[in-house]
């Protein structure tokens, strides 16, 4: 059976990279039948920040991506954080050593310095130099009992090549004279970063590994600790990475990196999804829009890119377009409401009270935003008064000494409009343009102007039913005063 895991270092918010990982394990689960656990890998204590695993966890479960095991849920392999297994790992440790398999290491870091440092002087990158490989059990043990501090490395061959069979780049092949006996335990009883995550994979029964191709050169590591500790090993698939605009390390000066900021931005969850899953993968075609549903279904790990994938905000915005204007009114009513609360353009009240109204002004909104953030700018005039007008706006519509006139005759014709909707307040502007011999232009941009203080909105008629015949009438007089 597909047992795949997602294993975040809890160091800040889900990066877009953790994100794209955790769904291409969470696809292939389910499109497996298989089993997603997740896994909270938090031995690095000096990394860990404070939150992150509550953040991690939110920004999943707002994409919209569930876990078979894990925090929260539990489950039979548990605990699922790393710094609740300590005990596993350092039994594993000791047994390697009893096998003659591992040893304890009482180099100093000044010691390791010092290597370092006329390795360097000969041109040579640094490589432990064995020092304490062949120091017998029987002393080391002494020594630790005595109160000295060890680290734990793994033997590994001097030469030779450890291969790596990847479902994405095929066979890698890393030489063992660029490795060296690596730490698995530390001093302090931590695990190493390899050695947690091999015990725990063997562990947990996970079958398939699918992580960043950061994790490719750690690779023949693990490959090498599978055979140390007697496990069968499991499929790798190492995704490429993703890379910013200019095709360097995507960081913050690019913009936002973490799903909470897209979500700030406005970005809708599926639109994320969506696009992230195209960094990547595709489903062949044309076909860019898809929901996770059908991602799933068509997902296939062999297909996944071995290029990087160039990170785009533009496509993301497109997406993100698509999904708004083809969603349901009332989900992105639902959306929307937390951003026009943030924005003070409604209270918690009128948010239930005037859901209506909201939710219609969402709908002459929905097709012609790509953002929920663009939407909430769009629409503070059905909200607040019209206090100020677009510049360029007055200068072109309200400077002409025939606009005050005319918008009186408009004012006189809505006043007497009885049923205030987008159909008697469409038929008296077009009444009013015939007989005055005018363009439509020059008496539907100034309106605009003075009941929306912008030039550009959706069709002035149905702002004007949405607004409401009291407040086109208030902001006309405005106008013209
Ligand atoms: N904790 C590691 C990370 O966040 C997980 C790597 C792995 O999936 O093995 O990068």
């Amino acid at each position: 059976t597909v047992r795949v895991r997602f294993a975040p270092s809890p160091t800040g918010y889900l990066h877009i990279g953790g994100a794209r990982t955790a769904l291409f394990n969470w696809f292939f689960a389910r499109q497996c039948q298989g089993q997603f656990v997740l896994r909270i890998e938090d031995t690095d204590t000096q990394r860990l920040k404070k939150d992150s695993v509550s953040q991690i966890l939110a920004s999943l479960k707002w994409l919209g991506i569930d876990w078979d095991e894990g925090p929260e849920i539990g489950g039979f392999c548990g605990p699922y954080y790393q710094s609740e297994r300590l005990d596993l790992y350092q039994r594993e440790a000791q047994r390697l050593v009893e096998e003659g398999k591992a040893y304890y290491c009482f180099c100093t870091t000044t010691e390791l310095e010092h290597v370092k440092e006329s390795q360097r002087q000969a041109g040579e990158a640094f490589r432990y130099n064995g020092k304490c490989r062949d120091l017998p059990l029987s002393i080391a043990q002494k020594r630790i009992a005595a109160g000295e501090k060890a680290v734990i490395r793994l033997k590994i061959p001097d030469s030779g090549q450890v291969k790596v069979r990847d479902l994405v780049h095929g066979d890698v092949s890393f030489s063992l004279d660029q490795l060296d006996d690596l730490v698995i335990l530390k001093s302090n009883g931590m695990p190493a970063y390899n050695f947690a995550c091999v015990i725990d994979d063997h562990a947990m029964a996970i079958s398939h590994v699918i992580r960043a191709e950061e994790h490719l050169s750690n690779t023949p590591k693990q490959v090498l600790l599978y055979e140390a500790l007697g496990y069968e090993t499991v499929q790798f698939a190492h995704v490429a990475m993703i890379l910013a605009p200019d095709r360097s390390k995507l960081s913050k000066r690019h913009g936002a990196t973490s799903v909470e900021e897209f979500r700030e931005q406005g970005f809708l969850a599926p639109a994320i999804v969506n696009y992230l899953t195209l960094l990547g993968w595709s489903p062949g075609g044309e076909q860019e829009i898809f929901t996770p549903k059908e991602a799933m279904e068509k997902f296939r790990l062999d297909k996944v890119s071995k290029n990087a994938a160039i990170y785009d905000t533009k496509k993301l915005t497109w997406i993100n377009g698509q999904y708004l204007s083809s969603m349901n009114l009332d989900d992105i009513t639902r959306e929307a409401i937390p951003f026009f609360l943030r924005k003070g353009l409604i209270t918690e009240e009128q948010s239930v009270e005037q859901y209506s109204f909201i939710r219609a002004v969402v709908g002459v909104m929905q097709d012609r935003v790509k953002t929920l953030v663009e939407l909430t700018e769009a629409v503070d005039y059905y909200f607040r008064d019209v206090t100020e007008y677009d510049e360029k706006g007055q200068r072109k519509y309200f400077s002409s000494p025939e606009v005050e006139k005319l918008l009186g005759k408009a004012l006189e014709r809505l006043e007497r409009i009885e049923t205030f909707d987008v159909m008697h307040t469409e038929v008296a502007y077009k009444q009013l343009v015939e007989e005055l011999g005018i363009k439509s232009g020059e008496i539907i941009h100034p309106t605009r102007l003075a009941l929306t203080g912008r030039t550009v909105s959706p069709g002035l008629f149905d702002v004007m039913a949405l607004l409401g015949k009291d407040c086109c009438l208030l902001r006309l007089k405005q106008a013209i005063s």
